[in-house]
This record gives C-alpha cells, sequence and structure tokens, in this order.
C-alpha cells in the first residue's frame, strides 16, 4: 500500500467515526430532553390538584387520625404492661406519643400527595362513656389556594386494650403469669391481701381475671343473677360501668379507683366445695383499694359439688348485679 492510499483511508475512517459520534451525542441530547419533559409533566400533575382531590385527601387523612391515636394508646400501655410501671401523667404521655405518630403520618401525606400537613394534639380527656376517651386534635394544611384547618375531636374506644392494673399490683408476685386472654395470680394476689391484713386471703390462691377491657353486654346488670348470665359474663371477661372504679387512663397511673366515672371486673376466687366463706369483695377497685371492704360468697355455677363463686359485699355489688335472689 502507498502513502497516499493509507491517508485516503484513514481520512475516510476518521469522517465514519465523526458522524457516527455528532449520531450518538445527538441521539442522547434528544433522550435527555425527552426524559426531561415527562418528568416535568409528571411534577405538574403532582402539584396540580383540584379542590376535589385535595379534599380527598384531607379526608382519607383524617379517618387515620384515631386509628394512629388508638395505636399511641396501646403502644403506652403495653411499656406499662411489659414495665410494670405506672405513669406519672398518662394524658400528657399519649400526647406526646400521638404527636410523634402524627408527625410519621404527615411526611407520608407529603411525600404521596405533596400536601403539607401541621398536626398535634390539644387534648386528651375523660367523656361520660367510660370506655372511651376523647382526643382533640388540631390539624392545618394550605395547597396553593385551596386551604384547611380545624380541631377534630375523636372518641378513642379502648376496648381490646390489656387492663394495666393486674401487672403494676401484682406483676412481679409468686406465681403471677397471663395468657392472651386472662391474668392468673398464682400466691401474688393472696400475698398482697395478706400483707393488707384481709381475712379470707387464701381464696385468692389462684385466683384469675381479665386480660383484656371488653364491656359487657349485660346491661342492665341486675339481671346478671338470672339463669347463667353471671357464668357467661365471668368465662367472657367482662367489664361493667362503675362510678367507684377507674378509668382507663387512671388505670394507665397506676389507680384502681379514681374521681371519673370508670368501670370495674371482677377477679375470681378460685372454684370451691366450701359454703359461706368470706373474704376481699372481688370487684378489683376493692381489693386494690385503700379501704378493701369484705364480701360473702356468692355461687353462681355449681357443677358435680364444685361451686364457682365470687366475693360480694351485701348491700353493693351484690344487689347491683342481682346476685341477691
Ligand atoms: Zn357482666
Ligand atoms: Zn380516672
Amino acid at each position: 500500500m502507498n502513502l497516499k492510499n493509507k491517508i485516503n483511508k484513514d481520512n475516510k475512517g476518521n469522517i465514519y467515526i465523526g458522524i457516527a459520534s455528532v449520531l450518538i451525542i445527538s441521539f442522547l441530547i434528544l433522550s435527555i430532553c425527552v426524559l426531561n419533559l415527562a418528568i416535568h409533566n409528571n411534577q405538574e400533575n403532582i402539584e396540580s390538584m383540584s379542590s376535589d382531590e385535595y379534599n380527598y385527601v384531607i379526608q382519607d387523612y383524617k379517618r387515620n387520625i384515631p386509628i394512629v391515636e388508638k395505636e399511641a394508646i396501646k403502644e403506652l400501655s403495653e411499656e406499662v404492661i411489659s414495665k410494670k410501671q405506672p405513669v406519672d401523667d398518662s394524658k400528657e404521655e399519649i400526647r406526646k406519643r400521638c404527636d410523634e405518630k402524627l408527625e410519621i403520618l404527615n411526611e407520608k401525606y407529603y411525600n404521596q400527595y405533596h400536601i403539607k400537613i401541621v398536626s398535634s394534639v390539644n387534648s386528651v380527656e375523660n367523656v361520660s362513656e367510660p370506655f372511651d376517651i376523647r382526643i382533640k386534635t388540631y390539624i392545618s394544611s394550605v395547597k396553593g389556594d385551596m386551604n384547611y384547618k380545624n380541631v377534630e375531636e375523636n372518641d378513642i374506644n379502648i376496648e381490646g386494650l390489656k387492663d394495666p392494673i393486674p401487672f403494676i399490683y401484682c406483676g412481679n408476685g409468686r406465681g403471677f403469669s397471663y395468657n392472651e386472654t386472662c391474668v392468673m395470680y398464682g400466691e401474688s394476689l393472696s400475698d398482697y391481701l395478706k400483707d393488707k391484713d384481709v381475712d379470707g386471703y387464701e381464696y385468692y390462691i389462684n385466683a384469675t381475671a381479665p386480660l383484656i377491657v371488653r364491656k359487657c353486654p349485660y346491661d342492665p346488670y341486675k339481671h346478671h343473677g338470672d339463669g347463667f348470665t353471671m357464668k357467661t359474663c365471668r368465662n367472657s371477661g367482662y367489664y361493667h360501668e362503675s362510678a367507684d372504679g377507674a378509668c382507663y387512663l387512671c388505670r394507665l397511673e397506676g389507680k384502681s379507683g379514681c374521681g371519673h366515672y370508670g368501670f370495674e371486673t371482677f377477679i375470681n376466687p378460685q372454684a370451691t366445695t366450701l359454703f359461706n366463706l368470706t373474704s376481699a369483695c372481688g370487684s378489683d377497685h376493692v381489693i386494690f383499694g385503700d379501704d378493701t371492704y369484705p364480701g360473702i360468697e356468692c355461687i353462681y355455677y355449681s357443677h358435680d359439688g364444685i361451686n364457682e363463686i365470687l366475693f360480694l359485699d351485701p348491700n353493693g355489688h351484690r344487689v347491683k348485679y342481682g346476685m341477691n335472689k
């Protein structure tokens, strides 16, 4: 190959490489432009939102508030139970936990809908329905020329949560244990009553009580004495409205009774073949209260000579639950 030919060939090669490079660069520039346009369009779709869509998101957010707040109450209750230690101010603890959870929820809504929501709990209160806790939550949101501002009021039903009282009073005692529905006191409760100089404390060895707060449907309560009503109530582990029993907020603070309208449940002594026994009245606010008063044996179910019993004071709880017939 002579020199002239070689130069010609090299020139041709360079021209091909040049054309290919221009094509590749043009293609890349075009691709970037198309991609940019797509991203931009997508962002515009997120930014521009009709007021219907905005209202839909706000309504959806409001539906999530009581769910998040019940979760906060549950978390606190589980912590009290696992530590077997009450909190000083349950309302403040619930408020703090709700705010933390709302912040996470707000972040989620911002990432998903590009809507900025600010919210915080104003108050945590008792209501006349003792199985509810009222939480007032301030919400504010602005999106373009649309905005929403309101104080939401939700009554959070605490049924299905665990009762912290047995854990706080007896959780570290001898033989204390529990399963999904029931607390088994072993010797812990009889030891506790013995320390309080209660006569008949030994009848509470291996006593049992409900774990999960559930409202008794047998209302009016005086019908508990009819047929097998009390037997069904005790097997189901129900709780009853009571002016003397503690509300859920006070239970988290380790109080068995309080000034609010609250609820009570019964602690079942071990079934017995004996009659005419007396011991501490079996309502939980009496057992764990400051002035534990006596109750007399009330048999509500008998099988093969073994009696399932409650200890109830003759004029108070026996009458309230119709066990005086
Ligand atoms: Zn009941
Ligand atoms: Zn209370």
